[in-house]
């Protein structure tokens, strides 16, 4: 079976990753693969679906709660399983209070429990939520490492629409994310910032909870915290705004003064895919299938639509 995925985003590889695991030759077709390009380029890479859960509905909690196992099983050691703690400034307790009513999955966290898990924020936060069944990744290595492993299995990887237009494919998957040409979907743009520092040290994400922006700092390699994101609703990918970035600095300051001193060595923005439900979506038309509107959970969900996509394509396949 010869299957044409269209993007390599999160959703495009994911799909391309779980049909080719399940014998069916694949084509990837994106101009621009692994960059900028892709709203994925720009995620946090938290796997969290109990934190959704406190502004998302409970099938991204379902849908999510596979995703950990299955990027570990596609690319092995790409998963930290530190959970993920989500703290407030003492001013804010009740927000913590609110977000915990919202959620599940968790134990509270005094002073100490804070200090144990993450030492450098020893005395900063009187109370916590610790979700000790999340984990993270880092979006950009996972997205190069997970096209290099489907190129060396034989998946092909093509830039020019042409060379796939008359191919003749068993079965088109449509993972193109947001688009100005599809009105049924909106983009909701996300700022996000790359800050270094040698002088804090985190194990998982945190997240400060705060009555006007949730914001989220994400430990990567070489003294580097990814910090997002703003929840805006356009699709203009222009710079970062000065509020934006104000606003992402402070939390971060916040969280421990010594980011005060870190260079901020990115800024981006990515435009999420969103239905007005913001729920993800598989649509099937004949022979096309797309996934789409993964909006703020492409990393979490994928894997669950992926498997959905194979899932549909295999049975029809076992009918003839
Ligand atoms: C700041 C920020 C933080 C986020 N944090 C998280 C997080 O912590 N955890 C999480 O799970 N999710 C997170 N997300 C959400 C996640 O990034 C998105 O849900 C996800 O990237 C959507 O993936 P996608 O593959 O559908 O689309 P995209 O990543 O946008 O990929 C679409 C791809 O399709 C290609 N393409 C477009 N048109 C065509 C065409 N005609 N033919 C072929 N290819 C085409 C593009 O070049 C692109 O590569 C975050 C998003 C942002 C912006």
């Amino acid at each position: 079976m010869n299957v044409l995925v269209k993007g390599a985003g999160v959703a495009g590889l994911s799909v391309a990753h779980e049909l080719m695991s399940r014998g069916a030759r694949v084509t990837v077709l994106d101009p621009q693969p692994a960059s900028p390009a892709a709203a994925s380029w720009f995620a946090g890479g938290m796997l969290a679906p109990y934190c959704e859960r406190e502004s998302a509905e409970q099938v991204v909690l379902e849908l999510g709660l596979g995703a950990a196992d299955w990027w570990e099983a596609a690319l092995p050691g790409s998963v930290t399983c530190n959970g993920t703690l989500v703290l407030a400034p003492i001013r804010d307790v009740r927000e913590l209070e609110r977000f915990g009513s919202r959620t599940s999955g968790f134990e509270w966290a005094d002073d100490d429990a804070i200090t144990t898990l993450e030492p450098d924020l020893a005395g900063r936060f009187r109370k916590g939520l610790f979700f000790e069944g999340e984990a993270h990744l880092d979006p950009r290595r996972v997205l190069i490492r997970l096209a290099a492993k489907l190129a060396e299995a034989g998946v092909v990887f093509e830039t020019d629409p042409v060379r796939t237009a008359t191919a003749g494919f068993d079965w088109t998957v449509q993972c193109t994310g947001y688009s100005r040409d599809d009105q049924t979907i909106r983009g909701v743009r996300g700022e996000m910032l790359v800050l270094r520092t040698a002088d804090i040290s985190l194990s998982r994400p945190v997240r400060l909870v705060h009555p006007r922006f949730p914001i989220y700092v994400v430990p990567r390699a070489d003294h580097t915290f990814m910090v997002g994101a703003t929840m805006l609703e356009s699709d203009s990918v222009g710079p970062i705004t000065v509020r934006s970035m104000m606003e992402l600095l402070n939390a971060a300051y916040s969280l421990h003064p010594a980011f005060g001193e870190a260079e901020i060595v990115e800024t981006g923005v990515g435009i999420r895919p969103a239905y007005p439900d913001n729920l993800p979506r598989v649509v099937r038309e004949g022979n096309t299938i797309s996934i789409n509107g993964l909006y703020r959970h492409g990393f979490l969900l994928a894997p669950a639509m992926a498997m959905l996509v194979a899932d549909m394509v295999s049975n029809e396949r076992r009918a003839h």
